[in-house]
């Protein structure tokens, strides 16, 4: 495998590319199918983008990609926190359908804790399509050796197995947050900052893979903490009054070098008019890392508006308009179904599926919203939520339902409850009937409330997994690379 930092292609390599595709594009009838880039943020907050309106931390790249394709003003996440949203992303299934409801423990020797293998992944079927498929930075779908990502469906990877990661000067041990990185499974050193390293790594996939169709995950844990920031990137925002809100400033604004650098691989490759690219955050921001869900109530964890809705773009220059605002709502579900439809591969038929293929809409071609409603649940008997249209109904145990209007209402600070009871009884029936589609969770996981990233990098729950009785598990190299 080529090291990470792959010279630039020739220009002349460019060029044939690009030709090459265009053949292919005048001669077939459709039109030919497009890569699929899929970039995940960790834990940032709605308002933390230029292109949603944020001041203070510049995002140049994410703009630009905004400018080139459709602003989703309603983009949300299946869930409230990190594991579950990537169950869904990945399945285009409601995670709770196969029980994904928790985070899970990271723990190599346990084969219950990660997404269900009854579920058939995304790179799966754009394998079979014919897609190279590509795996880089955080997973936390399963640590056990049939959960690696190797194992479901990517054929190439880097990055790390857990839930989270320090950034910077780690020392390696078999804590979560302080495993060594892999590349393909086998340990890899990594002496920059690691949201730099998987841009360079994103960088190098899409120079590599310029005569094929790919897919590449690109899952950074930022700008989840702990907050590492290089010193240099700190500096830039010694500006602002609070010196934890520098500190994820400067998280973002290497995320975003880091996807200005995937980007501009795909460009220099003559690859853009023919790459389909989604960016969005696994969650809203939480409460304790000093991100900002303005105007949005609420955070990671809630199902409040500031828990699931997140700041989302999609572009396909050529293919869906540039520098537009699409407003319906749309869920990190779809990029399931829009990827498999782009790729010619029909949805199957032996289970139920929740996304849809959003090029259509985006594109103008029906107006038609995709989804006559999303719904959430949280902690499965805790906290629900449905949006129908405008009309959002929040649900929390014991306590009476809530109604918004989002459309005139988009902070959720007035209950209409009781002032529209027949709307609330609507969506209170629908979401009913939803959560009885759902069944309760396969793995009990790991609290949300229970993440540490702290130097000793480990979750509560891992911990007696690690007990010396259990022998094995206090070499997760070994485990994860059977
Ligand atoms: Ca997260």
């Amino acid at each position: 495998m080529p090291a990470m930092n792959d010279q630039a292609p020739s220009r002349l390599l460019a060029l044939l590319a690009a030709s090459l595709w265009l053949a292919d594009f005048t001669a077939g009838a459709a039109l030919p199918k497009p890569n699929v880039l899929l970039i995940v943020s960790d834990d940032q907050g709605y308002a933390d983008t230029g292109f949603n309106g944020g001041q203070d931390i510049p995002t140049p790249n994410l703009d630009r990609l905004a400018k080139s394709g459709v602003r989703c003003t309603s983009g949300y996440v299946t869930h409230a926190f990190c594991s579950p949203t990537r169950a869904a992303l990945m399945t285009g299934r409601y995670q709770q359908r196969f029980g994904h409801e928790n985070n899970p423990v990271y723990d190599p020797l346990d084969p219950k804790e990660g997404l269900p293998l009854t579920e058939k992944l995304l790179p799966e079927f754009l394998q079979e399509a014919g897609y190279v498929t590509g795996w880089i930075g955080k997973w936390h779908l399963g640590a056990s050796p049939a959960h690696t990502p190797q194992r479901r469906g990517f054929k190439e990877t880097f990055g790390f197995i857990g839930g989270g990661h320090q950034y910077l000067n780690w020392k390696p041990n078999p804590r979560q947050y302080t495993l060594p990185l892999e590349r393909n499974g086998q340990p890899v050193e990594v002496t920059h900052h690691l949201t730099t390293a998987f841009g360079d790594e994103a960088a190098a996939f899409v120079k590599r893979h310029t005569q094929e169709l790919w897919f590449l995950y690109l899952a950074f844990n930022a700008p989840h903490q702990p907050h590492q920031p290089t010193p240099e990137r700190l500096a830039k925002f010694a500006h602002l009054n609070d010196p934890k809100r520098a500190q994820y400033a400067a998280q973002v604004s290497l995320m975003d070098d880091a996807i200005g650098v995937t980007l501009e691989a795909v460009k220099q490759t003559g690859q853009d008019t023919r790459t389909l690219v989604f960016f969005f955050s696994d969650n809203g921001g939480p409460e304790v890392n000093a991100s900002d869900n303005t105007p949005l109530r609420g955070h990671k964890g809630q199902v409040y508006e500031g828990g699931v809705r997140v700041p989302f773009v999609v572009s396909w220059p050529g293919r869906l308009p540039a520098g537009k605002d699409y407003a319906h709502p749309v869920s990190s579900l779809d990029v399931f179904a829009t990827a498999l439809a782009c790729a010619g591969q029909p949805v199957p038929t032996d289970r139920k599926y929740d996304g849809v293929n959003l090029v259509p809409c985006l594109a103008g071609e029906t107006k038609v919203a995709p989804h006559e409603r999303l719904c959430w649940r949280v902690g499965g008997n805790q906290l629900w939520a449905i949006r129908a249209g405008d009309w959002k109904l929040v649900r929390q145990k014991d306590k009476p339902d809530e109604l918004y209007d989002l459309a005139s209402d988009i902070g959720e600070t007035q209950d209409l409850a009781g002032a529209k009871p027949d709307v609330a009884r609507r969506l209170a029936a629908a979401l009913e009937a939803w959560d009885k589609e759902l069944i309760a969770a396969v793995f009990p996981g790991s609290s949300v409330k229970n993440e540490d990233w702290g130097p000793g990098g480990a979750n509560q729950r891992e911990r007696p997994n690690l007990k010396p009785k259990q022998g094995k598990a206090t070499a997760p190299k070994e485990s994860l690379n059977p």
